[in-house]
């Protein structure tokens, strides 16, 4: 199938509340023009120069959203366009996301990405130092951030009850701070599954997936 046929069928399969990001790192900017003349809006990248290019070329109404880790020196390149940043896994990061945002006199919604998988190699925030990020002093005087939703990826695995353990892991810390409501911190997004498993994400309460190889084929690193 075209990538034109990949998105649209997707698209007619999700529910109304989940959003669909395609992402597109590795891609030639051919195939986002496919997508973009199919009706998509939102691209996802994990490489800041890759995006920053992309950018540049591609129509001013795409939201670009940051899927991958982020280095703080490199903020500074994606803050004026970057409409989401999904990996933000820390305060020191954060804090420069917020210092970069006010030099363009911006606010930029971000996601906490959460560690749920069983490998130690994915990056991501424990309930501890989530908890810790919200209490400081640092978190409640930033005022160039919005922190809008949580991130999550599980355990590259077949094993569909473990995905299934992590992703509801995710959903119900979610669900746990739905009480708590500051000007920089109102949780709506769940950015949760990928191709091989947004299925189950869904079912477990995902509102945003990231999908790639399902839209563009495989990647050649
Ligand atoms: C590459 C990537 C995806 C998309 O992966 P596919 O399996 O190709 O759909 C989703 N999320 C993140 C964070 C990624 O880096």
């Amino acid at each position: 199938m075209s990538i034109k046929e990949n998105i649209l069928d997707i698209k007619a399969h999700l529910p109304n509340h989940v959003t669909l990001v395609a992402v597109t790192k590795t891609k030639p900017i051919s195939d986002l023009i496919e997508a973009y003349e199919a009706g998509e809006r939102i691209f996802g990248e994990n490489k800041i120069q890759e995006m920053s290019e992309k950018w540049e070329a591609l129509p001013k109404d795409i939201q670009w959203h940051m899927i991958g880790h982020v280095q703080t020196n490199k903020v500074k390149f994606m803050t004026p366009f970057v409409s989401l940043i999904h990996g933000v896994d820390s305060l020191k990061l954060l804090a420069e996301i917020n210092k970069q945002a006010r030099k363009n006199e911006r606010v930029i919604d971000c996601l906490l990405q959460m560690h749920i998988a069983e490998e130690e190699t994915k990056f991501g925030m424990n309930e501890e130092e989530l908890a810790s990020l919200l209490s400081s002093e640092a978190f409640q005087e930033m005022k160039n951030i919005r922190v809008v939703g949580l991130m999550g990826m599980a355990t590259f695995t077949d094993n569909k009850d473990q995905i299934k353990k992590e992703f509801t892991h995710l959903k119900s810390i979610f669900d746990g701070l739905q009480s708590v409501k500051k000007d920089n911190f109102n949780l709506k997004i769940l950015s949760m599954g990928m191709s091989g498993d947004y299925q189950l994400a869904i079912e477990c309460g995902s509102t945003m997936v990231r999908i790639g190889s399902s839209i563009f084929g495989n990647r050649n690193y």
